[in-house]
């Protein structure tokens, strides 16, 4: 048999009938295995043994995993021993649970869990067996986890280093090249910004606030609000539960920044932290760590999944469907590390996200008109040397999660704007900056929140304007003397503050 389980229930009292009990046991055992395994291959009770209050048994099963008729097996012996010996399960675990599994390919470096477990593999042919499972464990499906992680790092392992899927799907013509600074290098050189104090943040003074401001209107204005887009304010922290639907808290985690919260308001439980303040004038770093939570939240890092924890659980009536909505007010916070440079990539960003959720026509249709509106300000008012890609991560492109060799199906997954930056080198060679995407993820988010439509299928999807995107990609392109900059432009962002001069 391909799995075995291993299993040690726990009664209140050794029973006082052992022929009975095994008797029990068995029948019990074998109407949840034929109510759960058996229309999906065998499944048997291969051993069992009482032993005072502990009964040991043994489920073996192919095809469907055994743990799975282990939970109405429990709850069935309970109801039965309390009624015929007045005895009652106090508990089960597993000693150990052994399954063999199917991998992509072979494995080609050691795969590792960090919960105790015997892992080999044979070609494409793994057997794990995991050790000491409590009843939690077994309650919370761990051992199907446990196997699609090592499924999933094996796959990995196949794809890793390898580019992400990249096909141009338009450009715009080429346009004449009229600055070729770095327009950070510009904006620190006319004091219109300054590094901040902490990590990848940025000061912008009264012009680059303008710009970007600029920038903001004229996505709101151009694009979003003629689309129908209502504006939402959403919170600016998100809470770990939401990260755990997105998926984000496994697939991020070291890109977050984490909220922490002082574990009392109480000002004399703080006397000896602002004492040694008064005393040394530095941080009392130990104390505040005394005084201050562990991480309970991260600080915003993309503004959907909090929309999505707003209509979770909810019914969308048919009369409005799509939604349209766009947050602007959080503030999105990326630990950027050894990625950071100048405005276009800082761990701090302003960014507006419009996030639609519709039928998968109308969600294919909207795409069509955000395209139309977004070329049309990238054309017509920023006058921007741009082209669009469809983007996909190698491994979900070869696991056949995205049809992206299907021209027509090219409708769920990720469409990157990018933009030419001339100081970065040649128009052919040198590498773009995403200054903007738009996306369709399917049921994804909808199914993991449980939003539903009233009639049919719901699919959602987001778009990320990113505000110092837009302004570095433009800059770089025209630099910041107004003169060069396209008509249409000007007259949305003129007049323009006056800088600030020091002496
Ligand atoms: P990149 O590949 O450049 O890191 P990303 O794929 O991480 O971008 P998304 O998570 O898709 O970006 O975020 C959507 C948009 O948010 C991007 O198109 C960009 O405009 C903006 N953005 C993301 N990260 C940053 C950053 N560190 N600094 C400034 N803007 C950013
Ligand atoms: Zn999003
Ligand atoms: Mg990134």
């Amino acid at each position: 048999m391909e799995h075995r389980l291993e299993v040690e229930i726990q009664l209140s009292d050794p029973p006082a009938d052992l022929a009975a009990a095994e008797a029990l046991v068995r029948r019990v055992a074998d109407e949840a295995i034929s109510k759960t395994l058996g229309n999906r291959g065998v499944g048997t009770l291969a051993e069992l043994a009482v032993d005072g209050s502990l009964v040991r048994l043994v489920l073996e099963s192919d095809g469907a995993r055994p743990h799975q008729a282990l939970l109405s097996l429990v709850r069935r012996l309970g109801e039965e021993l309390g009624r015929s010996q007045k005895i009652g399960v106090r508990g089960f675990r597993s000693p150990r649970y052994r399954v063999t599994l199917p991998l992509e390919a072979p494995p080609k470096a050691e795969v590792t869990l960090p919960i105790p477990h015997r892992l080999s593999t044979e070609g494409t042919r793994a057997v794990l067996e995991l050790l000491d499972l409590s009843e939690e464990a077994l309650r919370d499906n761990y051992m199907d986890r446990a196997a699609a992680l090592v499924q999933e790092k094996v796959r990995r392992q196949h794809y890793e280093g390898k580019e992400q899927y990249w096909a141009l799907l338009s450009e715009s013509r080429p346009r004449e090249v009229r600055f070729q600074k770095d327009p950070t290098e510009e904006m620190l050189a006319r004091s219109w910004v300054k590094s901040g104090p902490t990590k990848g943040k940025w000061y912008l003074g009264p012009t680059a606030a303008h710009l970007l401001r600029t920038m903001e209107r004229i996505a709101r204005e151009e694009v979003l609000l003629p689309l129908g887009f209502q504006e939402v304010v959403q919170p600016h922290h998100d809470s770990f539960d939401i990260l755990l639907k997105t998926g984000h808290l496994e697939g991020l985690p070291g890109e977050f920044y984490y909220v922490a919260e002082p574990t009392t308001r109480d000002p004399a439980a703080w006397e000896r932290f602002t004492d040694l303040v008064k005393i040394t004038r530095q941080v009392p770093e130990e104390e505040l760590r005394r005084m201050v939570s562990g991480p309970t939240a991260i600080s915003c890092y993309a503004q959907c999944p909090t929309t999505y924890w707003w209509l979770g659980g909810r019914t969308l009536a048919t009369d409005s469907l799509p939604v349209k909505i766009f947050d602007r007010a959080a503030v999105s916070n990326r630990y950027e590390s050894g990625g950071r440079h100048g405005l276009e990539r800082v761990d701090e960003f302003h960014r507006i996200e419009p996030v639609y959720l519709g039928t998968p026509e109308q969600l294919t249709q909207l795409r069509t008109e955000l395209l139309d509106r977004y070329t049309r300000v990238f054309d017509r008012i920023l006058e921007l040397d741009w082209r669009t890609a469809w983007v996909t991560p190698f491994y979900m492109q070869q696991s056949g999660k995205v049809g992206v060799d299907d021209a027509v199906d090219r409708v769920k997954g990720t469409i990157d704007f990018e933009a030419y930056l001339p100081y970065r080198g040649s128009r052919a060679d040198s590498e773009w900056l995403e200054f903007q995407n738009l996306s369709i993820v399917g049921d994804k988010y909808t199914k993991a929140f449980a939003i539903k439509a009233q009639k049919g299928e719901l699919w959602s999807g987001c778009s990320g304007i990113g505000l110092e995107r837009w302004l570095t990609a433009f800059l770089a392109q025209k630099g910041l003397d107004p003169d060069g900059w396209p008509s249409a432009f000007r007259a949305r962002a003129e007049p323009l503050p006056k800088d600030l001069h020091f002496l």
